[in-house]
């Protein structure tokens, strides 16, 4: 079988000529732009992200070509998910194309070849009609819909209309084809279009028509991707493979001794990876609709921080502009309250946290600026360990009177309950300690605490990007640990699993760390605590973005209250919404727009609840102050006082 087309407007000879031409060209203009991109990745700083190749390959299939991410929204996950598989049959369609366009007398035949020709035919005419339906669903969006995370630009609608172009050229030259050649393979498109060409006198003009628009159109897609937001078609795929795949923020020790600016400072202090995340933006605006900050008008949008980094990225070399203060304003990087709800929406993996916290570092630590409220909380850590400045010596008087032994290396319990600084300073923070310790004590969990040599783990240090105290902090309680001995640790602050579990690690405390709902739930599981509760009580579950998307806890907590009895509301789980709290944000004002905290009461009263169930305490203390202001008639539980309760209505 000759796939030779024979084209009216070239001659055997010309034809692969012209496409040379056009092929050689168009590469030399994709280079152009693509070359300089991908030597500054070659440059970058170095990123851990050649490890577990397998899950990787997972993650890979699953995002980037299972297009679950985009899926979460489904008219618009559906329409990328069609032109993304459409594009992927139809790469071998480009490449015959531009075999008929080089080998134009060429035998390409072998055994069985004519049906597996008609196959791919069919297959492909059906991508091609799903393509473009997705087209002008896309355009309808754009241009009828106008959903407010979109904005309407004249790239992204000179891109549709490349690909229908290309489409389109598809159907003519299929159609052409077979009015030409009755006797030559097509599927459906080409056998219902040819009858209506057939006979006409221009047949031949509409089959070359059909080939060049489509290898052109190909081609100007080609250049146009580098220079464009659509080089994430080249960029997804590898920015989901290389993306993060532990719990947490992604945050790695600076080797104080050896930098010399630390922080994210200049474009040059991002690795590859972050630098590929720049690439890779879409500007589909998800995590602007998941971002609390931009939601309560805050002058953060996590899209618009890409946007300006990716922008001063492909800038003139050599820019000597500062990052924080000089690209992304102050007040945009102290808005974040590092929840995550960006990355947990965005279809391709981009991560923030890392980046954010990173631009705080260099604040705080290179350029010597930060909110004056921080000043206070970064004296009160080094000096007390607490961000309130609490003395050091009353952090455990809480247990005074509850009979919590203290942690004794020769004759250790089988956990260690780290308090944190909430649970062990604030008044309504001390009431849920005082559940837990009564609730741990009643199932007959074994504990104690370290009392005063507790200190704060750092977390709010580290997330307001002085990593320099939360060097100190976290060196002293890894110590502590060693020194102790202590190896399972039960927390019921979010915060402080956070930073126990995945940061302590690097400063080699290897701890076995978990929730206190994690525990509850298996003790609610054992019998060991009555899970009896007021059947007409409406409940309500706020997750908490450090146990939720931070760490993966989602159901112990659920559990352990008896998930059967909450009404979920639709921003919950992995769409669940921050309080405002996290990212040190507790320890700033907030005078922009409105409260976060509520804004988020808003979405969880939507279900009328009696009662919102929490397993954090400082979401605890932002609803229940939101409550206050608002004057609801609801009540704020962390999860540890509802089964405390339980077990004494049921005695
Ligand atoms: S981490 Fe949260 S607050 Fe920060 S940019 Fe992302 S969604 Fe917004
Ligand atoms: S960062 Fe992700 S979610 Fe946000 S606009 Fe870019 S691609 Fe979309």
């Amino acid at each position: 079988m000759t796939l030779n087309r024979a084209l009216e407007w070239t001659s055997p000879e010309t034809q692969p000529l012209i496409l040379g031409i056009l092929f050689l060209l168009a590469l030399v203009l994709f280079s152009a732009a693509a070359w300089p991109k991908l030597k500054v990745l070659l440059n970058a700083k170095e990123a851990a992200k050649g490890d577990r190749i397998f899950e990787r390959i997972c993650t890979t299939l699953k995002i980037a070509f299972g297009q679950t991410k985009l899926m979460q929204e489904k008219g618009a996950g559906w329409m990328h998910a069609l032109i993304f598989w459409g594009f992927l049959i139809l790469l071998f369609r480009a490449g015959e194309f531009f075999l008929i366009g080089f080998f134009p007398e060429a035998d390409f035949s072998f055994p069985g070849s004519a049906s597996l020709f008609t196959a791919y035919a069919w297959v492909k005419d059906f991508a091609v009609i799903l393509v473009t339906l997705a087209v002008f669903y896309a355009l309808y969006r754009r241009l009828v819909l106008k959903p407010k995370r979109l904005t309407l630009s004249g790239e992204g609608l000179a891109i549709l209309f490349l690909i229908l172009a290309i489409m389109v050229s598809d159907m003519l030259f299929d159609s052409a084809y077979l009015a030409l050649l009755p006797e030559g393979h097509s599927g459906p498109i080409g056998l219902t279009l040819a009858p209506v060409l057939s006979g006409s006198s221009i047949i031949g003009h509409l089959h070359s028509l059909g080939y060049w628009t489509h290898v052109t159109s190909i081609l100007i897609f080609l250049v146009l991707l580098p220079r464009s937001k659509h080089f994430h078609i080249l960029t997804s795929i590898p920015n989901v493979f290389f993306s993060k795949l532990d719990s947490g923020n992604g945050l790695s020790r600076i080797d104080f001794e050896e930098e010399e600016s630390f922080g994210l400072v200049n474009i040059e202090d991002f690795n590859w990876k972050q630098m590929l995340d720049l690439h890779t933006c879409t500007q589909c605006g998800r995590c602007d609709r998941a971002c609390p900050a931009w939601a309560t008008d805050k002058p953060l949008s996590p899209q618009q921080v890409t946007v300006d980094l990716r922008d001063h990225l492909n800038g003139p070399p050599g820019s000597d502009i500062i990052l924080p203060g000089g690209v992304i304003d102050d007040e945009v990087l102290w808005s974040c309250t590092t929840c995550g709800a960006c990355e947990a929406a965005c279809p391709v993996m981009i991560e923030y946290v890392d980046k954010i916290i990173g631009l705080r570092q260099g604040l705080v630590l290179t350029e010597d600026r930060y909110p004056k409220e921080l000043t206070d909380a970064f004296k009160s850590l080094e000096t007390q360990s607490n961000p309130w400045g609490f003395p050091k010596a009353t952090r455990s008087d809480w247990a005074k009177d509850l009979g919590v032994p203290i942690w004794d290396k020769n004759n250790p319990t089988e956990y260690l309950y780290f308090v944190g600084c909430n649970g062990s300073f604030d008044t309504r923070g001390k009431k849920i300690t005082e559940s837990v310790v009564q609730t741990l004590k009643d199932a007959g969990v074994e504990f104690s605490i370290l009392g005063n040599d507790e200190g704060c783990t750092g977390d709010p240090a580290r997330r307001a990007g002085n990593e320099y105290l939360f060097e100190m902090l976290a060196t002293e309680n890894a110590e502590t640990f060693k020194e102790k001995g202590v190896r399972k640790v039960v927390t019921h602050c979010p915060h402080c699993l956070n930073s126990l579990k995945n940061e302590y690690p690097e400063f080699g405390a290897q701890l076995e760390v978990i929730h206190h709902s994690e525990i509850l739930q298996k003790l609610v599981k054992e019998g060991k605590i009555s899970k009896k509760q007021n059947e007409e009580e409406k409940i309500v579950f706020h997750d908490s973005c450090y146990l939720g998307r931070h760490n993966g806890i989602y159901d112990a907590p659920r559990e352990a209250i008896n998930k059967n009895s909450i009404k979920e509301i639709s921003q919950s789980r992995e769409t669940g919404t921050c309080c405002g709290a996290g990212g040190a944000r507790f320890l700033l004002e907030e005078n922009t727009g409105t409260r976060m905290s509520h804004h988020r009461l808003d979405e969880l009263m939507v279900n009328e609840p009696d009662t919102i169930a929490v397993s954090c305490p400082f979401c605890v203390l932002m609803l229940e102050d939101a409550v206050k202001t608002k004057n609801l008639d609801v009540k704020v539980k962390d999860i540890g006082e509802m089964l405390e309760q339980k077990k004494l209505s049921g005695q």
